[in-house]
C-alpha cells in the first residue's frame, strides 16, 4: 500500500510498497479517507520533536472506513465510516484508574510514539475507531480530534454563556476554541500576529483584543514563548490561564507577577477516553458548530510533503484527502 514516510527532518517520501497492517483479534483495519495536519505533526516532521527512528509515519487526525474486523470485535462491520481517537491509554496506571487517561504515563500517541496514519490503511483498537454519526459531514469529521482537544480545555475553564475570554493564537486549535466559546454564547477576543489567521478568527465572530485589555479567562493555543508570556500578562488579577499549546523550548515565566496577581494557570492536554470523543461527536452531531469550515483545499497523499511545508503558515487547517 501507499504510505508517506518521514525519512529525515522535513523530508516525506511516498512509497508504494509499505507492508499492510496486521489484524489482531481486538482491532479493525481502517482505510483512510481524510487526515488533518496539526501542530504536533509539524513538530515531529520538522525535527522539533524527533521520532525514535527513521523512517517514521506521522499523522493522527484521521477518518476512514472499516475494511476488516478482528475475531474478538463485536458489533462492528466492514464499510462502517469511522473517526480515529489516536491516543491509547494503558488502562492500569494511577491516572487511568482515576479516569484521567489524558495524563496516562504509558499513553501510546499515534504518530508520536507509535506509528501514525499517513498511509492508506492501519490497524486500530476497535474502541478507538468511533462510528461516525451520519449527521456529521466528512469535513467536520476530519476535525473531531482537535475539536475534542479544544472542547476539553473549554470545559476545564468553566466558561459559560455571557463569559468573557481571550484566545491567544488563531492557528487551527485557536480557531476551534473560538468556535466552541462563541457557540456557547461567550464574548471572544483574539490576538494573533498573522493577519490572515486573525481575519479568519474575526470571520468566525471573535474580535481583536484591544491593546492591554485584561481578561478573566485566557486560552493559550500557540505554544510560542511570545504567546505564553502574552497570556500570562493579559489575564486579570484572580483570573485563569488555560495552556493548550505545547512549547518546545523552556520559557522564563514571571512567577512573582503571577503570585501577586493570584493567577490560576492550568495545563490542558488532549481529552480523556472515552468521554472526550463521546461528547465531541454529540456536539458535532447537533451541527451548530461546523469546524470543517476552516479546512483549506485538500492535498492528496502524494502531495503530503507540500501539505506539511505550507501548514505552518496556512490560515485555517491543512488536510489530506485520500480520494
Ligand atoms: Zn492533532
Ligand atoms: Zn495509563
Amino acid at each position: 500500500m501507499r504510505a508517506a514516510l518521514l525519512v529525515g527532518p522535513k523530508e516525506l517520501k511516498l512509497v508504494e510498497d509499505w507492508p499492510e497492517p496486521e489484524l489482531s483479534p481486538e482491532s479493525v483495519i481502517v482505510e483512510m479517507t481524510g487526515l488533518g495536519i496539526c501542530g504536533s505533526d509539524l513538530a515531529v516532521w520538522s525535527g522539533q520533536r524527533p521520532p525514535d527512528s527513521f523512517p517514521w509515519i506521522i499523522g493522527h487526525e484521521a477518518t476512514g472506513r472499516i475494511v476488516a474486523v478482528g475475531d474478538a470485535v463485536q458489533g462492528r462491520a466492514v464499510g462502517e465510516r469511522v473517526v480515529i481517537e489516536p491516543n491509547y491509554p494503558c488502562g492500569v496506571c494511577s491516572s487511568c484508574r482515576r479516569g484521567r487517561t489524558s495524563t496516562c504515563v504509558n499513553r501510546l500517541a499515534v504518530g508520536i510514539n507509535t506509528p501514525g496514519l499517513l498511509r492508506e490503511r492501519a490497524a486500530v483498537p476497535a474502541g478507538f475507531a468511533w462510528p461516525a454519526p451520519a449527521a456529521i459531514s466528512d469535513e467536520d469529521l476530519v476535525c473531531v480530534e482537535p475539536v475534542a482537544v479544544a472542547h476539553s480545555a473549554v470545559q476545564t475553564s468553566g466558561l459559560a454563556a455571557g463569559g468573557d475570554c481571550l484566545v491567544v493564537g488563531a492557528g487551527a486549535q485557536g480557531l476551534f476554541v473560538c468556535q466552541l466559546a462563541l457557540g456557547m454564547g461567550a464574548d471572544v477576543s483574539v490576538i494573533e500576529p498573522q493577519p490572515a489567521r486573525l481575519a479568519l478568527a474575526q470571520e468566525l465572530g471573535a474580535r481583536t483584543a484591544l491593546p492591554d485589555a485584561e481578561f478573566p479567562l485566557v486560552f493559550e493555543t500557540s505554544g510560542s514563548s511570545g504567546g505564553v508570556l502574552s497570556a500570562l500578562r493579559l489575564v486579570e488579577p484572580g483570573g485563569t490561564v488555560i495552556l493548550i499549546g505545547i512549547p518546545h523550548t523552556e520559557i522564563p515565566v514571571p512567577i512573582a507577577s503571577l503570585v501577586r496577581r493570584q493567577v490560576h494557570v492550568i495545563g490542558s492536554i488532549i481529552y480523556d477516553h472515552p468521554s472526550g470523543f463521546e461528547r465531541t461527536l454529540d456536539l458535532l452531531s447537533a451541527r451548530e458548530t461546523r469546524p470543517g469550515t476552516i479546512l483549506g483545499e485538500p492535498f492528496g497523499l502524494g502531495s503530503a510533503q507540500e501539505a506539511m511545508s505550507s501548514a505552518g503558515s496556512f490560515a485555517g487547517k491543512s488536510w489530506i484527502s485520500f480520494g
